[in-house]
């Protein structure tokens, strides 16, 4: 990784006075696209005049620092208010507006900057930095040029440092859980699989996943998801009474290869026959990244893992990438499901779901399952397998093995 480095530094201690600083970080975010579509030389050269744009946004007491090529941190001394911060956000704006003449091409500069502000001596560097970086990703998702970082932005920052800042701790100290939810056939309704959902057992109460998975930074959800796998097949070695368990993976890293590799690992090393385990994707990611995933996620079929498509009705699938999915499982999203008893429009397609799985040799699971009615209208339509708290919620392991052990012997859906 490259080092950062001061590209200009128009500060001298004597002119520098108490007041405002404002850290901007700017990034040069066409450099892939200008290559694949124009060519390296065309690349370099737009690099370059985004570097020779920023510089020129250097005034007396500014820094401009290299972080590489095509990112840099501003240092902007000497302002006197917040207006003057935004002022100098609306100066980038302007700067980099006019696109780029390359040879008979223009090239427009597409530079993401985030500025963020404190009192000068007061203002710690790190946090100034962290929340201009935060701000930069808030301009990359709106897709705006510059975006000041305001309080609110900088409350959901900070809520979301601690967040991550815990993970760590909270895997060592076992307080992120999988709690499992059972699947039962349509017909007996007896136990044939249970779902894995992610719990953190905080001091401060129970926390579902979405307080907390779509905060996790990708360092930390890869290591909250290898703790997850450990746990699952861990829990299948050491429980020979568990039936088949699900696993969710997030679509973005389940085509890591060292995540395939340890799932692969865990089995062999605890003995755990494969089948007894699935992987379930949302529809929407598995769309989205389908070649990649299934390229990824063939050994572990391969092996026998089996491969669940989560969410199905969701996410856009492409009917026609349909008979080559390699999938063994579709699971009917909620939004078919709820009220399914009421609605013949919900029936119908969660017929023709069904009806499409099994076409393809897929089971059918229908989930969030809350009444008797739901469940026979759900069995009238064709689903194999059910889900939801009409039978029970996610529960921990002890609490799940209490729950099957009331239950009549483990039956066979097929
Ligand atoms: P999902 O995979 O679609 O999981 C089903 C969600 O519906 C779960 O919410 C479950 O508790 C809830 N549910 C089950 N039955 C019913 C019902 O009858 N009625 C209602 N209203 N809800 C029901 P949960 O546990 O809060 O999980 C939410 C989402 O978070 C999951 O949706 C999944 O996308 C994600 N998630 C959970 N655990 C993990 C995990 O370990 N890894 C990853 N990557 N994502 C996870
Ligand atoms: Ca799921
Ligand atoms: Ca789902």
């Amino acid at each position: 990784m490259s080092r950062p480095v001061l590209v200009v530094d128009n500060g001298s201690a004597g002119r520098r006075q108490r007041g405002l600083v404002a850290v901007c970080v700017a990034s040069f975010e066409g450099v892939g696209r200008t290559t694949s579509q124009l060519g390296s030389a065309a690349a370099g050269a737009a690099t370059a005049e985004y570097a020779r744009r920023l510089t020129s946004l250097v005034g007396a007491g500014d820094q401009l620092i290299q972080i590489h090529e095509a990112k840099h941190c501003l240092l902007l001394r000497c302002l006197c208010d917040e207006q003057e911060a935004a002022a100098a956000g609306s100066r980038i704006e302007a700067t980099f507006a006019e696109p780029f003449r390359f040879r008979d091409l223009a090239i427009p500069l597409e530079v993401r900057a985030g500025i963020a502000w404190g009192v000068d001596q007061d203002a710690d560097a790190e946090s100034l930095f962290r929340a201009a970086e935060t701000a930069r990703e808030a301009a990359r998702s709106s897709d705006r040029t510059v975006q000041l970082a305001d309080q609110a932005l900088l409350a959901d920052m900070r809520r979301r440092w601690e967040l991550n800042d815990r993970v760590d701790d909270a895997l060592c100290r076992h307080q992120l859980k999988l709690y499992y939810q059972p699947k039962v056939c349509a017909g007996e309704r007896r136990l044939v699989g249970a779902e894995g959902l992610v719990r953190w057992e905080h001091p401060d109460g129970l926390l579902t996943p979405a307080q907390f998975l779509p905060h996790l930074q990708a360092d930390k959800m890869m290591a909250l998801t290898r703790h997850l796998v450990r746990q699952c097949i861990r829990d299948l070695a050491g429980n020979p009474w568990l039936p088949p368990l699900s696993l969710n993976l997030d679509a973005d890293i389940a085509d890591e290869a060292s995540l395939l590799e340890l799932i692969m690992d865990e089995l062999t090393v605890w003995h755990v026959d494969p089948s007894r385990l699935m992987i379930e994707i949302p529809e929407a990611g598995l769309v989205r990244r389908l070649d990649r995933l299934l390229e990824g996620l063939a050994a572990l079929r391969g092996r026998g893992v089996r491969l669940s498509m989560d969410d199905f009705g969701t996410g856009g699938a492409a009917l026609a990438r349909f008979p080559g999915l390699l999938v063994d499982e579709v699971k009917i999203d909620r939004a078919f499901v709820l009220g399914v008893e009421h609605h013949a429009a919900h029936r119908y397609l969660a017929g023709v779901m069904a009806d499409l799985g099994h076409y393809f040799g897929m089971t059918v699971v229908a989930e969030g399952v809350e009444t008797e009615s739901a469940a026979d209208c759900l069995q009238e339509v064709g689903c194999d397998t059910l889900q939801g708290f009409l039978y029970s919620p996610p529960l921990p392991l002890d609490e799940f093995s209490r729950w099957v052990a009331r239950q009549p012997e483990p039956g066979d859906c097929a």
